[in-house]
């Protein structure tokens, strides 16, 4: 692909540059606050247009809906014993950047991508919106582990469109276009992301970045707050925070008014304790914004929505690849060894259901109006 080999000198610049800072600005901070994120937060029903792929979607997840409504009527009986649910259990939301020829730290070769979502799809792990996440709405089957995928700056290789017979279609050769096939053979593994952009989205794609972002959302992912300009806001005065934060709301609600994606993801993961109400929430011009989650630079899995640890507003995330520090086969190998650690749902999703001797981990609050089963 012409783009990516363009970008190849600065992708280099930038690999350098954030494994240097990565490391770095990664701050470790104990879970204090219980802050919960809007349970209005919405998705795809949001997004205003009347466009066939929006409605069929639509009509699918109402047929969805029914079908689960029918499935849950009664609940599935499972053998605790045998299912070993735990949804009290860590969770991976999965932090990509890159995608290429080459594997690079940042950088994940296209193959490699289809074979992370093949080893996920065995491994018993299915994808799920980081809303359903945030929000504790975690429909998955019995025995399965809820994934989260995000993607972070924008590159033309996580998503764009080429011209296909008069039409812009999905470049099958980018992160997207291959999970778009994966799930035509696995439609049960999910189709779900969020993309974290800068000022321009998947600058060398074809289409208007307006169209980009349209296409990406009808798909049923989300786009989320990464700055405009990448901007370190651990250096940053509180101005410059809500510039760069606010520019990209404002951008956002200029191109879809009635979409609402109210999290970020850190550049370089960082940010100053005496500067991050600022990225929680601020004014600019007549903007305002609150961000319900904040993501920061991968280096481990997220506690379950109900657990007493679980901090939306520094969310914990691990980073895609192998061999790198911290990265999602590492973790895949040491729930391998150690089941009983990561989240394992027992199939209902009105439910949270764990082992009798996790029940110190639970944070009542956060429960609702789910119904707690322990075993
Ligand atoms: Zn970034």
């Amino acid at each position: 692909m012409q783009y990516i080999k363009r970008f190849n000198i600065s992708l280099l610049v930038l690999l350098i540059f954030f494994s240097l800072s990565a490391c770095k600005t990664i701050q470790p901070t104990p879970p204090t606050v219980s802050d919960k994120p809007k349970t209005e937060q919405s998705r795809k029903n949001d997004l205003q247009t009347d466009h066939k792929t929006k409605t069929a979607q639509k009509e699918q997840s109402e047929q969805d809906k029914e079908n689960k409504q029918q499935q849950s009527k009664p609940p599935k009986a499972i053998d605790y014993e045998k299912v070993k649910p735990n949804e009290l259990g860590e969770i991976m939301v999965v932090m990509y950047h890159y995608f290429g020829d080459k594997e690079q730290e940042f950088t994940r070769t296209f193959d490699n991508f289809r074979k992370d979502l093949k080893v996920l799809y065995d491994k018993g792990y299915r994808l799920i919106s980081l809303d359903d996440f945030l929000n504790n709405n975690i429909a998955v089957p019995a025995g399965t582990t809820p994934i989260i995928f995000t993607f972070d700056d924008g590159p033309a290789s996580q998503f764009n469109l080429i011209e296909k017979d008069g039409k812009l279609v999905v470049n099958p050769e980018s992160a997207v276009g291959i999970m778009m096939e994966f799930n035509k053979q696995y439609p049960d593994f999910g189709l779900e992301g969020t993309f974290y952009i800068n000022e321009v989205a998947f600058s060398g794609s074809r289409g208007t970045e307006k169209e980009r972002l349209q296409y990406l959302l009808e798909l049923g992912m989300d786009v989320g707050n990464h700055t405009f300009g990448h901007t370190n806001l651990g250096q940053a005065d509180p101005d410059t925070i809500q510039k760069v934060i606010g520019k990209h709301v404002a951008k956002m609600k200029e191109f879809f008014p009635n979409y609402k994606n109210n999290t970020l993801s850190l550049p370089y993961g960082a940010y100053s304790d005496t500067t991050f109400d600022y990225v929680k929430r601020g004014t600019y011009e007549n903007i305002q914004y609150q961000n319900d989650s904040v993501l920061l630079v991968g280096w481990k899995p997220s506690p379950a929505p109900a657990h007493k640890n679980f901090y939306p507003l520094k969310l914990l995330r691990v980073r895609a690849g192998e061999g790198v520090q911290h990265d999602m086969y590492y973790y895949l190998d040491y729930f391998d060894k150690n089941p009983n650690m990561k989240y394992i749902s027992d199939g209902d999703k009105d439910t949270v259901c764990f082992p009798e001797d996790m029940k110190g981990q639970l944070d009542a609050e956060k429960v609702g109006n789910k119904k707690v089963i322990t075993y």
